[in-house]
């Protein structure tokens, strides 16, 4: 009896293909298991170097390391952040953390991302900055959002957890704003299973997120502290995954371009799906490759996915956008998203991870088409 197991193909799923277990054993082997040793240094130093900045600071997740920046730049209650609203609800509550509030922008249709025409609207006199986030891979168009900030005299964090190795005109996602912010949760392009990184040019931005991270302990007098810190520290073996991880990089760039090109072999032409944002100055890394489903669709997304589930095909609603959720909604009253809206009611992210094969990406795509066009 030949039994055959039902196909699982996930959204995401970690590809630990370099020296991960090398330098894991390393860290047990020689007992450095905490937030001390030398992988926290040579993960910093090489991501630093890859991102063409002088300062990386890791830190245990990728929420925090947003809370860090705005930590840095002195966040108080009472002031306001623009931050898109099309985004995960990490780029958002760390303004909530710091007691300030987060001002929402529409989704700019030909990115996903924030929308820089609508960005002036938003600023008041208690703004004091603007979190861009490159979503689901795609950056954001950068000119005009540093213009604006220049001339406002606005801090610019770029939230680059769905994005590493992005870049924009030629420059690196996370060279081009104050401070850029890393996730390396399980489910991103590199991951440490779970970890941040904060990244910036400004020598005293990154001595204060140092601080901030290390419980706020003076770096020349132990046991004194002269601020309200937090633990925000990676471990040791976090950071040798993430080395590993990152001296693999451009394989799971590579593996990313080659998913999304399959996929936009398969689906270009079909009226019912809207293809990944694609400009020629920006190169998307597809972390989460995702369409969105057109007029030509008669189903309800949920019911595409249900229908793709059915055959082993886990996917992803887009984000449901910050304005719609119950801690934020109140604050929007009177405003209208109508391209979030509309992304988060018809978008779909697509299994995208590196470790698919050629097969599992003909699997879904025809799935995928055969659903939409009945
Ligand atoms: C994953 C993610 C984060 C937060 O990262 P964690 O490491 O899960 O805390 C922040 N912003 C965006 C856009 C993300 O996708």
């Amino acid at each position: 009896m030949i039994s055959i197991e039902p196909r699982k193909i996930p959204v995401a799923a970690p590809a630990l293909v370099g020296r991960e277990k090398e330098y894991v054993m390393d860290c047990l082997d020689t007992s450095w298991i905490s937030s001390n040793g030398q992988y926290i240094d040579r993960f910093e130093q090489a991501f630093a170097s890859y991102s063409g900045v002088p300062h990386a600071i890791s830190c245990c997740n990728g929420t925090v390391a947003i809370h860090l920046a705005l930590l840095a730049f002195d966040l108080k209650p009472g002031d306001e952040v623009i931050v898109p609203t099309l985004t995960y609800v990490a780029s958002a509550n760390p303004i909530v953390y710091c007691g300030a509030t987060p001002v929402f922008v529409d989704a700019d249709p030909s990115t996903w991302c924030l929308d820089p025409a609508q960005v002036a609207a938003k600023i008041t006199a208690r703004t004091k900055g603007i979190i861009a986030v490159h979503l689901y891979g795609h950056p954001a168009d950068m000119d005009p959002i540093l213009k604006i900030a220049a001339e406002r005299n606005l801090f610019v964090i770029e939230d680059v957890a769905e994005a590493h190795g992005a870049s924009y005109k030629g420059r690196m996602a996370g060279s081009m704003g104050d401070v850029a912010t890393f996730s390396f949760f399980g489910n991103k392009i590199i991951t440490t299973g779970e970890g941040g990184m904060v990244i910036t040019r400004n020598a005293e931005l990154a001595r204060k997120m140092r601080l901030y991270k290390g419980q706020g302990m003076d770096p020349n007098r132990r046991f004194w502290f002269p601020v309200v810190g937090y633990n925000y520290r990676m471990t040791n073996i976090e950071a040798a995954i993430g080395l590993a991880q990152l001296e693999k990089i451009e394989w799971h760039l590579t593996r990313r371009k080659e998913i999304a090109a399959a996929y936009t072999q398969h689906f270009e032409g079909c009226s019912a799906l809207s293809l990944p944002p694609h400009h020629a100055w920006a190169e998307n890394v597809y972390w989460l490759y995702s369409i969105v489903l057109t007029d030509a669709c008669s189903l309800p997304r949920d019911e595409v996915m249900a229908r793709l589930a059915k055959a082993g095909i886990e996917t992803r609603p887009f984000f449901y956008p910050m304005h719609t959720l119950p801690m934020y909604a109140n604050g929007v009253k009177g405003q209208n998203f109508p391209v979030a809206n509309h992304l988060a009611e018809r978008g779909i992210n697509l299994p995208s991870s590196a470790m698919l094969s050629q097969g599992d990406l003909d699997y879904v795509a025809g799935h995928l088409l055969q659903i939409v066009r009945s």
